[in-house]
């Protein structure tokens, strides 16, 4: 079976993140999105609630699975047998930060191969972190992540007062 790992923070996931899902969904008969507890970037949301956003957002997507984790990603990748990890690149600062990534992880784990998708049109300025910053100034989110989403990201605003 070909599985691939979708690694991040998902700190939440957004439209952007769910457009890389279901297009990496098709390549590859198991996708496992691996939502990286990352401690040190104090994420807004605990590892177990982004686990939770992201398997309500793919719920009717039966190839694709979620779990957290806290190691290197190739040990992920090893531990869930996979042999491709996708990414996807938005325009500008993605592509340097990625070519760095998959340089170390190739010497780490050379049988592991990166799959890099271009991020939609309509998603390129799209990130987690500026979001959350429009989410706090009362913008409108409604079109940039699905329903449960906005609504987990309204309370944790009103929680945050
Ligand atoms: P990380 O902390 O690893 O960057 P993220 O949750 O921010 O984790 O992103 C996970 C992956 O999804 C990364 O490959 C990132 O480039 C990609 N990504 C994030 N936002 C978008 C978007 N709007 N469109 C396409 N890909 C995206």
């Amino acid at each position: 079976m070909t599985i691939a790992i979708y690694p991040g923070s998902f700190d939440p996931i957004t439209n952007g993140h769910l457009d890389i899902t279901v297009r990496a969904a098709k390549l590859f008969e198991k996708l496992i999105i691996g939502v990286y507890e990352s401690p040190n970037k104090h994420p807004l949301f605990t590892a177990a609630e982004r686990v939770e956003l992201v398997r309500k957002a793919i719920k009717n997507m039966p190839n694709v699975e979620v779990e957290s984790f806290n190691t290197l990603t190739i040990e992920f990748a090893k531990k869930k047998k996979a042999l491709a990890m996708v990414r996807g690149l938005r325009m500008g600062a993605d592509f340097e930060r990625e070519f760095d990534m998959a340089m170390m992880n190739k010497r780490l784990f050379p049988d592991l191969e990166l799959v890099c998708l271009m991020a939609s049109a309509d998603y390129q300025f799209l990130s987690s972190t500026l979001l959350k910053e429009a989410a706090t100034l009362g913008g409108d989110i409604k079109n940039l992540v699905p329903q449960h989403v906005a609504t987990a990201l309204r309370k944790k605003m009103r929680e945050a007062k």
